[in-house]
């Protein structure tokens, strides 16, 4: 079945994992530092200008925000609460590490993991501490380099290349590609793959 990201529809937000819907059906989650382009991405993913709000004063993102993916009712797109902005107190902070790391460790549903780093700064410390947290044995790990065009096609893909060989030398399997909102670049690729998460598995 095809999802039909178009028309992706907001479900609710919320600040705490025991608020989430029954841990069912197939979850796509979504996680980056706040500024990474994230909001941006899954727009571009979702064809909408406003699915997920740009350039939101970072740090007021504190919830998990689910989508409905049409046409299969269990299937969702997960926008988790950005992480790294500076100016948070240390109790707002361990508010959110705790979110992203109760919803990661316990979502039996959750079939794959986009993360966004921008092309010009991946595998920052706090993206590596995420990383820590995604159970890879039954999770897939997609690294979207986005912002991509900031930089000349050959930079990017050179520093697509050193991604792909940092993350092998932590033990790490995952895809990565390049991506860029503002060019629409990189989006049918993205979609092409998670078409793919979304497949039922099969013994
Ligand atoms: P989020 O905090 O991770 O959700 O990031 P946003 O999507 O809000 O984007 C942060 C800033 O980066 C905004 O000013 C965006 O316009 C900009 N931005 C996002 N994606 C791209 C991209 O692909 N290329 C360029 N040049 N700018 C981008």
């Amino acid at each position: 079945m095809e999802p039909r990201f178009r028309e992706t529809a907001f479900i609710k937000g919320v600040a705490q994992v025991e608020q989430l819907p029954p841990d069912d059906g197939i979850e796509i989650a979504f996680a980056g530092r706040s500024n990474a382009g994230k909001s941006s991405a899954l727009n571009a993913l979702c064809g909408r200008k406003a699915l997920a709000r740009v350039g939101r004063t970072p740090g007021r993102t504190q919830e998990i925000n689910l989508f409905a993916l049409p046409p299969d009712a269990a299937w969702r797109l997960v926008d988790l609460p950005g992480y790294g902005y500076a100016k948070v107190s240390a109790g707002q902070r361990q508010h959110w590490d705790r979110l992203l790391g109760d919803y990661l460790q316990s979502r039996e549903c959750l079939a794959g993991l986009v993360l966004i780093m921008d092309i010009r700064r991946p595998l920052t410390e706090l993206d590596r501490q995420l990383l820590e947290w995604v159970p890879l044995e039954r999770c897939q790990l997609h690294c979207l380099l986005t912002k991509a065009d900031k930089l000349s096609r050959q930079a990017a893909d050179k520093q697509l290349h050193a991604t792909q060989r940092e993350l092998e030398g932590l033990g790490i399997e995952a895809t990565l590609q390049t991506f860029s909102s503002l060019k629409n670049q990189g989006v049918d690729d993205l979609r092409g793959l998670l078409t793919e998460w979304l497949q039922p598995v099969e013994d």
